[in-house]
């Protein structure tokens, strides 16, 4: 006899009489239409799947929270910053950019860094990569740049021309480009890598004054990274391997952990700073904003279902909570819209009421209905305002800080445009060792280029960024640098 509990159903909770056999007319068929319960099995399969994102597909998360070390409340009235001991609990989401969802884990690629703090007066996401700058600095090239990153439309196949073709023709990708190609492209596990938010946010304090912040994790496990062949044999071996590796360190109670620090830096500096501190493609030095550590971050739940949870997790850096507010970057002002826009598209205009996106607080507005709208939909509650019947009502104190601007509406080019230096300072801090396998890398992503005006154009910014640089990627590729 089944239980209550163990009883099969319907999705529409009627007792299944065979989940083995479909009706047929005579043991040979043909099969009956007449079987409602074989057609919504297999209606229900056909959607089984979301549309993958179309970047950042592949991904592992994990649950965790973090609490306050330092008080910092000072610089913001962030609710969840606000006393040393503070916990807040958080998920997190890590992935490859470029590969689909099924894609090996072990590529040379940047790593999203996704964190969603769960705070009392709503979620809070910090939504950045284990790369401290981005490729380009304004999102009206993101589209083409992850054209150059997919496949191409006809072989199907990776294309390093289009790669080197797009970076060589926007040279503010040189410094991420250094990066992917250094050791740390290839993080060994989710675990040993930093996360950086990137951007510049402004954090505003009780009393409405503002200071830049850029926020980085740096992992307490250490960075290790994994050497390209070992990388291509264990994606050939197991795909999954750095899902696995976080999955299962967590199983066995070695929880990871990031001490979060930020960078502070005074409004006014902004206008005198020698790099434009809005620019993504750029770090502020750490010897002119000295890191501040916050807290602590600690991995310490596997989710209980990817799908609901790490498939279904949607972040955006919209996501924000009073004390926390954007700056001007225009590639952050880019994602402010594209983030939510893909998620409405791809889970559902109402993906935030999902258990893994919704706040943990109450949250009281006039949206209603849509697609999959789930929990009660207000009920019988006023839907509109303002109105007369008691409900919710903004809290001006919570607007976001109010800024100067000025200037014509133009589409204007940055004015900083050196993308060389910062470049140049990570070569001149690597080991000789790491120098060498860089260059290798380099010449090794770049030997199957078409054509040498590329691979030209490309060895001009290496050697701007530093001679030596430039040198040894044109000797590799058998070029000399061009004038
Ligand atoms: P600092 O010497 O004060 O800081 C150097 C930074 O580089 C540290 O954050 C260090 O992080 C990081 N770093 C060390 N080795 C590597 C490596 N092999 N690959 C990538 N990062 C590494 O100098 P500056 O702040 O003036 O920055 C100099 C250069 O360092 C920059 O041009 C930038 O390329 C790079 N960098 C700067 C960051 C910043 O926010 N200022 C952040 C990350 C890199 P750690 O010791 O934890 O590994």
């Amino acid at each position: 006899m089944s239980t209550e509990k163990n009883k099969l159903t319907t999705s529409w909770g009627a007792p299944v009489g065979d989940n083995q056999n479909s009706i047929t007319a005579g043991p040979r068929g043909p099969v009956l239409i007449q079987d409602v319960h074989l057609l919504e099995k297999l209606a229900h399969f056909n959607r089984e799947r979301v549309p993958e994102r179309v970047v950042h597909a592949k991904g592992a998360g994990a649950h965790g929270y973090f609490e306050v070390t330092n008080d910092l409340s000072a610089y913001t009235k962030a609710n969840f910053l606000s006393e040393v001991g503070k916990r807040t609990p958080m998920f997190i989401r890590f992935s490859t950019v470029a590969g689909e969802l099924g894609s090996a884990d072990t590529v040379r690629d940047p790593r999203g860094f996704a964190v969603k703090f769960y705070t009392e007066e709503g979620n809070y996401d910090l939504v950045g990569n284990n790369t401290p700058v981005f490729f380009i600095r304004d999102a009206i090239k993101f589209p083409d740049f992850i054209h150059t990153q997919k496949r191409h439309p006809q072989t199907h196949l990776k294309n390093p021309n289009a790669v080197w073709d797009f970076w060589s023709l926007s040279p503010e990708s040189l410094h991420q480009v250094t990066i992917l190609m250094s050791d740390r492209g290839i993080p060994a596990t989710l675990r040993h890598m930093h996360g950086f938010g990137s951007h510049t946010f402004k954090w505003v304090n009780a009393e409405g004054q503002g200071v830049w912040v850029k926020y980085h994790f740096k992992t307490e496990q250490g960075v290790q990274n994994l050497a390209p062949e070992v990388a291509a044999q264990i994606a050939g071996v197991n795909a999954d391997y750095h899902t696995e590796d976080l999955f299962n360190a967590i199983e066995n109670g070695d929880y990871p952990a990031w001490k979060l620090c930020v960078q502070i830096m005074p409004l006014e500096d902004a206008n005198t700073y020698r790099f434009d501190p809005f620019d993504v493609t750029k770090v502020w030095s750490q010897k002119d904003y000295p890191l501040i550590e916050v807290g602590r971050m600690v991995l310490d739940r596997n989710p209980e279902n990817y799908f609901a949870e790490v498939e279904q997790a949607t972040f955006s850096p919209g996501t924000l909570v009073p004390g926390i507010d954007v700056s001007p970057d225009k590639m952050l002002q880019g994602r402010l819209f594209a983030y939510h826009d893909a998620h409405r598209y791809r889970v559902g205009a109402n993906h935030q009421d999902l258990p893994i996106n919704r706040a943990r607080n109450a949250v009281n507005n006039y949206q209603r209905d849509g697609q999959m709208r789930h929990d009660n939909n207000g009920g019988g509650s006023v839907y509109y305002e303002p109105n007369s019947y008691g409900g919710p009502t903004e809290t001006p104190e919570n607007k976001q800080a109010a800024y100067e601007v000025s200037g014509l509406a133009d589409s204007v080019a940055y004015d900083h445009n050196d993308h060389f230096t910062q470049a140049g300072d990570l070569y001149r801090l690597l080991s000789e060792d790491e120098r060498a396998r860089l260059v290798q890398t380099i010449v090794g992503a770049m030997q199957p280029v078409e054509k040498d005006e590329i691979k030209l154009r490309q060895i001009g910014h290496f050697y701007k960024a530093d001679p030596e640089y430039g040198q040894r990627i044109a000797e590799g590729l058998g070029l000399s640098v061009p004038e």
